[in-house]
């Protein structure tokens, strides 16, 4: 059987060297992890660049077998109708109008969706949901979800919901996940449940019960996943759904 292609979302940077006679022009890129771990599990990866032409998206989502929203900057506060606050990060539109008309897209073709920490917010925001902007500022007595340490070290637990598919897939009620970021879930969208939390109350992942495999989470699996039997664990499940959605199309 052939392989499940997996479309991967880019983040963009500033060119480097190449861009040095042009500023200002920008180059798509995705941390190479998230091939890797797509390869291993039997999928095959491909980046989606930061077209913003909804003709394009849907195009190559149709041609899709499953998605992964990668980490990134900032989401425009703007697109949850929140002004920004002095603790906001980096953000770009051209990733935010990307994101969010492929999670749109495949949404509606019940594509099996694993979004991973910025990818997570994305799909919250996406479905009407909010944002904490900046948690160190924003949320008393929160744990650090900062961690100073790289990705492939785990650094705080998170408790799951029995109830859940991220249950199914780790048989686990609590497991230990990296973590990255600043930005955390406020008000959560109607279409999703939560699924797990850290220590301090915050939304760590959740899914949505509407479609096949919608699920986020605000660690960074791929950062992990040659180490950490849970991470590998979820990519294994983002490539089985992907395989049977595969399956149906043909
Ligand atoms: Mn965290």
């Amino acid at each position: 059987m052939m392989r499940p292609l997996i479309g991967i979302t880019c983040s963009r940077v500033v060119g480097g060297t190449w861009s040095q006679n042009s500023p200002g022009r920008f180059m798509d890129y995705a941390f190479d992890e998230y091939s890797s771990v797509v390869h291993h599990c039997g999928g095959a990866p491909i980046l989606i660049p930061t077209a913003q032409n909804h003709e394009s998206l849907q195009s190559i989502c149709e041609r899709l077998n499953g998605v992964i929203l990668t980490g990134g900057p900032d989401i425009d506060p703007h697109f949850y109708g929140e002004e920004p606050l002095s603790g906001l990060g980096e953000i770009d539109e051209a990733i935010d109008l990307t994101e969010l008309a492929v999670v749109k897209i495949a949404l509606k073709k019940d594509l099996p969706i694993l979004g991973i920490c910025r990818g997570l917010q994305v799909l919250n925001v996406s479905e009407g949901g909010t944002l904490y902007q900046d948690i160190p500022s924003q949320v008393k007595e929160s744990i650090n979800h900062l961690q100073k340490k790289d990705k492939s070290v785990n650094a705080h637990y998170v408790r799951i919901d029995e109830n859940t598919g991220l249950h199914l897939i780790f048989k686990r009620k609590k497991i230990q996940v990296n973590s990255r970021h600043h930005q955390a879930i406020k008000d959560l969208a109607s279409s999703l449940i939560v699924t797990a939390w850290a220590q301090d109350g915050l939304i760590e992942a959740v899914e949505n019960p509407s479609r096949t495999f919608v699920i986020g989470v605000q660690w960074h699996p791929e950062g992990t996943w040659k180490k950490d039997a849970f991470s590998k664990k979820l990519f294994h499940s983002l490539i089985r759904a992907s395989k049977s959605a595969a399956k149906q199309k043909s």
